[in-house]
């Protein structure tokens, strides 16, 4: 890990940072852990979101991923994606519900974004009711294939496994990925601090653990993500899946390389923790110097801490 310009104290490097650009969503998921983040009504404009891309250039991050809330929702959306873009850098996604992505693929794909997740956990109409509380089921995947259409790539679906919810939609989930040439993620369900209770995610937490050992048996090929919290990926059938497996993870600390940034515009330097948020967007509204806003960059860096430990 020597040629990155960035390291935090135990030696892993800054590569990618996650924005979250709103914390207002259409849909209203029953395990839904608003990216880490605390409830807030505050958003940042697309200046200053570009501001903090660029201060995040200049020491090392070479990734943007926009995230929520549910990114698409903003009106601004192509303008922030285009003027992130003008940075240059080597990669810019974003994660959404998919709902409002026929619209929103081609000018965002226009506007410089590579490539694109999309958070769909059953397709079951029933079931994908139950799980969002809305019934767009036909225009997220409308969006996703919209996705596929206009060249994004890839486009990956991200879908939660709940026990007794969806835990048995992963081969048709799978086999509707592989038909459109999309990459299945599939995640373990998370407690989240901010969550009223984390009743929900105890009663229908999926073992991950053991799905992996039959896709690893499966697998014609199983490859390990570099700098990526440790993320396995299994080739089957001409298909391909990762899995995301935060919880109780060492290896998904020891591997994390990314930075997040509220909406409201501080630092937050893990996803499990919001008790050392580092203030941003106050400094650049009160007019800092971009040598300023860099050491506060550099000082949610050293605030990084693996929160699984053996
Ligand atoms: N609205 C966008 C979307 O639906 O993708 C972006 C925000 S959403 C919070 C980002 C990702 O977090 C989604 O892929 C979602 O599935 C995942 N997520 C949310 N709560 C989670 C939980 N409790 N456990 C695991 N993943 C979760």
């Amino acid at each position: 890990m020597s040629n990155f310009k960035t390291k935090d104290k135990y030696d892993r490097p800054i590569i990618s940072l996650r924005i979250s650009i709103t914390n207002r969503c259409n849909v209203n998921c029953l395990y839904c852990h608003h990216d880490g983040m605390l409830p807030s009504s505050k958003e940042m404009t697309s200046d200053e979101i570009y501001t903090i891309c660029k201060i995040a250039k200049e020491i090392g991050v070479s990734k943007i991923r926009l995230s929520g809330g549910e990114p698409l929702i903003r009106q601004d959306i192509v303008d922030i994606v285009k003027k992130i873009a003008s940075l240059n850098f080597k990669d810019i996604s974003i994660t959404t519900n998919g709902t409002l992505l026929s619209k929103y693929a081609k000018p965002l794909k226009e506007a410089g974004l590579d490539r694109i997740n999309v958070s769909l956990d059953s397709l079951n109409p029933e079931t994908y009711k139950k799980i969002t509380q809305k019934d767009y089921l036909k225009n997220a995947k409308e969006g996703i294939i919209e996705a596929t259409n206009v060249g994004l790539y890839p486009v990956k679906i991200n879908m939660v496994l709940m026990k007794g919810i969806n835990e048995n939609e992963v081969q048709d989930m799978f086999r509707f990925s592989k038909e459109h040439n999309i990459i299945l993620q599939l995640i373990e369900l998370m407690k989240s601090e901010n969550c009223e209770d984390n009743q929900f995610s105890e009663e229908y937490h999926y073992d991950v653990g053991k799905l992996e050992k039959t896709l690893a048996e499966q697998a014609d090929d199983v490859k390990t993500r570099d700098f990526m919290q440790d993320r396995k990926k299994y080739f089957i059938n001409g298909g391909e899946l990762e899995v995301v497996r935060p919880m109780d993870n060492t290896r998904f600390c020891e591997n994390c390389t990314r930075l997040r940034i509220t909406p409201e515009g501080k630092i937050k330097p893990c996803l499990l923790r919001n008790d050392n948020l580092v203030e941003l967007v106050k400094y650049i509204r009160e007019g800092s110097t971009e040598e300023e806003l860099k050491n506060l960059f550099l000082e949610g860096i050293n605030k990084r801490e693996p929160f699984n430990t053996d």
